[in-house]
């Protein structure tokens, strides 16, 4: 049998570059197996039969131990990528709003004017902004900005474009050089893609010179020892920290950087804002020590990230504390 910690990994890290990486854990997928929901369907189709073209797999999960990133190997590209949104929209509406709640699209143009107000507080814009909204899907997110007088464009390969909204393209190649922006927005994107590095830097590009970048990021490390039971939605996975770093590693300077709960359509979760414009910021030994740290403690978190992690849901963490204490008067 296979000794699966002494596997090595020679991929390079997709945001420090460096190749030194800790074994955490693996899965097995098999094309008989059922996933979550019908809903993956497509997915396992774009995992077995475009990624792989195998009927059973194994994938294992590194940790960078410079820098805290997570690593699934095998590792979808960015060929992998594009030929999964493209198979998705046709086979579902992915990126439309249209068929959701009215609850979800209520929470989506609050969590837009949140963002909104943000941004204002950090740009010295007082005009009418060029807003992109990259992976936007429809370009909803976008209704309060265009209300507002804002010019809103979207670039995603969802080509139903709400009316206001101007589509530009599948991805960052489509858009045309001409076009300059005072904020993009990413959000729930860099979760999604093969080089999050390259299209940072990319879109320093499309920056005018006081644009900002604005992201959001799902927290999803807390016990993450292993691949995720759906490999195909999310392939990037952060913490706060591991995210200022690839800002930094792809010419940011970060002016916000935090965690959150926040709505994504009608789903609570935590997640890391940031807001960033271009500049060059040294990257210390310390900051990158302390992101890989971070990502260990998540993964094996202790009582204390346990308590920090569900400080928004008292009554869990008063079950979570109950365990604990009759476990210990049991031993
Ligand atoms: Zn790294």
């Amino acid at each position: 049998m296979e000794d699966i910690k002494s596997k090595e990994c020679f991929d390079k890290c997709i945001i420090c570059s460096k190749t030194e990486w800790l074994f955490v854990g693996k899965r097995e997928y098999d094309i008989n197996e059922h996933w979550e929901s019908d809903k993956n369907k497509a997915r396992k189709y774009i995992f077995f039969n475009i990624w792989h073209d195998k009927m059973s797999l194994e994938v294992y999960r590194y940790v960078c131990k410079k820098c805290g990133f997570i690593l699934d190997i095998p590792r979808p590209s960015e060929h992998d990528l594009d030929e999964k949104y493209k198979y998705l929209a046709n086979v579902e509406l992915v990126g439309s709003i249209e068929g959701i709640s009215q609850k979800s699209k209520k929470l989506e143009y609050l969590q837009a004017v949140k963002v909104l107000n943000l941004v204002k507080k950090y740009t010295k814009i007082r005009r009418e902004m060029n807003i992109l909204d990259f992976g936007g899907d429809d370009g909803h997110f976008l209704m309060p900005m265009k209300k507002r007088g804002h010019n809103c464009y979207v670039v995603d390969y969802y080509k139903n474009t709400l009316k206001g909204i101007k589509r530009l393209g599948n991805t960052l190649t489509d858009i045309p050089l001409e076009y300059k922006f005072d904020l993009i927005i990413c959000r729930h994107v860099l979760e999604h893609l093969a080089e999050p590095k390259k299209l940072l830097i990319g879109l320093r590009d499309y920056l005018n010179d006081q644009g900002l970048v604005y992201t959001e990021v799902p927290m999803e490390l807390y016990k993450a020892t292993m691949p995720n039971i759906d490999p195909v939605t999310h392939i990037n996975f952060y913490q706060k920290k591991s995210i200022e770093l690839l800002f930094k590693f792809s010419g940011y300077e970060v002016i916000l950087n935090r965690e959150k709960r926040a709505t994504y359509r009608e789903h609570k979760m935590s997640i890391t804002q940031t807001l960033a414009r271009t500049g060059h910021i040294p990257i210390t030994e310390t900051e990158l020590r302390k992101s890989f740290l971070e990502t260990k403690n998540l993964i094996y978190p202790n009582y204390f990230r346990t308590f920090l992690q569900y400080k928004h849901d008292p009554i869990f963490m008063l079950k979570v504390s109950l365990k604990r204490i009759f476990k210990n008067k049991t031993n």
